[in-house]
């Protein structure tokens, strides 16, 4: 099992925390209001790392796989949608509240909480039975047994530190609100709680217009939306995040077999974006969602344990054949090569952009002390940094400014460039280095004589003497994306 620690625990996630704002990458939302809990916004830098995130795995799927086509669905969708999905009936999380602090938790992971504790102190076969227990009750749907759980374990409130709890109550994660401007007409629709149905919906709409033939995917990035009864470690857990899921559609039969391709596929893509394999690791999940016949994730140690970021699930032709049965319309395809008509059987991988973003932060944070000196920069993958390079006039005259904002006019097209001429040299490589930027770019006097300027790169520090007609070439190696692709 993880372990799990609150954020007041954990010192690194707060440094990073506080580098993500103050050099602006995350700032909370609505800051001056005093922010709303577990909803975050993204500065100048952040917006640029998490765009990059995105636009690699768009083109991962909808490039490197030649079988795969996008769509980009309404965050609205027909209330049945959820009705036919599950949703509506149990995407639930169970809650209690305690009654001396009013704070408000969710009971499964009271109990995990206070089982990794046991377990960190040694009392493993304690904690394994304790996990047992909750997975029993909480598959029996028994709240009242989840909650004498709590009380027998003497679980306290870690804010009033008594164990004064309320029932355990099932708590519907989904945002609702109404659509129509007249109230009596006006009907309840939910902000969705996950991409995934949007293509679901759209499976034959897609199938017959790209003309698509099994076996193929239909990916999608976007906004999901839910109402976590708990949010914490900065923006691992958020109300509002990003989804960025690929459902592709097999022949019944085949599903176990592309279920293993596309997690192995998957585990390739986070090494091959330079996250290490030891920090990296696969968790089969024992409890199956009542859709699946198999599911993992692919879990990352952050700061405050493994935990996941992107689940594989095999979810067999449940959402398909719940469509059917609620729209009353075929969502069959048909077969060419063995001509049967068949619903498709579905492998999703679904991974949160923020999390990701999060993974990338947390992976890219380096602080270095040697006797000498202490340095902290972003060590980012060239092709996701936010700027790829800074170019630096070493002073602010003799026509040093010119012949920069020339090499910054030659490469901004094709490049996210930065051009600063504040400051000494050496304060700008470190404002470099904390942002993430691979290259520094200084313009001299002999630059203006040979047309030659230094490149300075952000992990060794190194500094090499090039032609300015080689910097494109440079940068567009080390940035590419095809680079990431090629180790797929
Ligand atoms: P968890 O167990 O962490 O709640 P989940 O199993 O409910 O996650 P899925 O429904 O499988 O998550 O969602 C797929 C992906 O979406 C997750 O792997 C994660 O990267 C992302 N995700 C889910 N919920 C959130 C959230 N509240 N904030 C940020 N990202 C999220």
């Amino acid at each position: 099992m993880a372990k799990t620690e609150t954020p007041g625990e954990n010192a690194q996630l707060k440094d990073i925390i506080s580098h993500a704002k103050e050099y602006g990458f995350v700032y909370p939302s609505s800051e001056i209001y005093d922010g709303l809990q577990a909803v975050y916004d993204y500065g100048a830098y952040g917006v640029e790392l998490k765009n990059n995130l995105k636009r690699l795995w768009w083109e991962t799927m909808t490039r490197v796989s030649d079988n795969i086509v996008g769509i980009d669905a309404a965050i609205f969708m027909h209330p049945t949608t959820w009705k036919a999905s599950g949703h509506v009936d149990s995407f639930n999380d169970p809650m209690i509240d305690n009654k001396d602090s009013k704070k408000r938790y969710r009971a499964d992971v009271l109990v995990e909480e206070h089982a990794a504790k046991l377990e960190n102190e040694g009392q493993v076969e304690k904690a394994n039975s304790l996990t047992a227990a909750l997975a029993r009750l909480l598959e029996a749907e028994d709240l009242a047994g989840v909650r004498d759980l709590i009380t027998n374990e003497g679980i306290k409130c870690p804010i009033s530190g008594t164990s004064n709890w309320t029932d355990v109550r099932q708590f519907n994660l989904m945002f609702s609100t109404q659509v129509g401007s007249v109230a009596e007409d006006a009907s309840t629709i939910y902000l969705r709680p996950e991409t995934a149905q949007g293509i679901f919906v759209n499976f034959l709409n897609v199938q017959k217009t790209a003309r698509m033939k099994v076996p193929f995917g239909i990916a999608q990035i976007g906004k999901a939306f839910r109402n976590e009864i708990v949010a914490r470690q900065f923006i691992f857990r958020m109300r509002e995040f990003e989804q960025m899921e690929m459902q592709f559609f097999v022949r019944p039969g085949t599903e176990l077999d592309w279920y293993q391709k596309w997690a192995d596929t998957r585990m390739r893509w986070h090494l091959a974006l330079g996250t290490p394999a030891a920090k990296l690791r696969k968790h089969d999940h024992e409890k199956l969602a009542h859709y699946a016949n198999a599911a993992m994730d692919i879990e990352f140690e952050f700061p405050f344990g493994f935990k996941e970021v992107e689940g594989i699930h095999s979810r067999t032709d449940f959402d398909l054949k719940s469509h059917q049965e609620y729209s009353k319309k075929k969502q069959q395809y048909f077969d060419p090569e063995i001509n049967q008509n068949y619903i498709p059987y579905v492998i999703e991988t679904s991974i949160g952009a923020d999390r990701l973003f999060l993974l990338t932060l947390c992976n890219a944070y380096t602080e270095e002390k040697t006797e000498e000196k202490s340095r902290t920069y972003l060590k980012f993958h060239p092709a996701v940094a936010p700027v790829k390079a800074a170019i630096l006039p070493i002073v602010k005259k003799d026509g040093l400014p010119e012949k920069a904002q020339e090499i910054v006019d030659a490469l901004k097209y094709d490049f996210n460039i930065i051009y600063e001429d504040s400051g000494s040299i050496g304060k700008r490589y470190t404002r470099q280095d904390l942002i993430g930027t691979p290259f520094c770019i200084a313009v001299d006097h002999q630059t203006l004589e040979d047309n030659t300027v230094t490149i300075r790169h952000r992990d060794t520090t190194e500094q090499e003497r090039v032609a300015i007609s080689e910097l494109h070439g440079r940068i567009a190696e080390a940035t590419s994306f095809r680079r990431i692709f090629e180790k797929i």
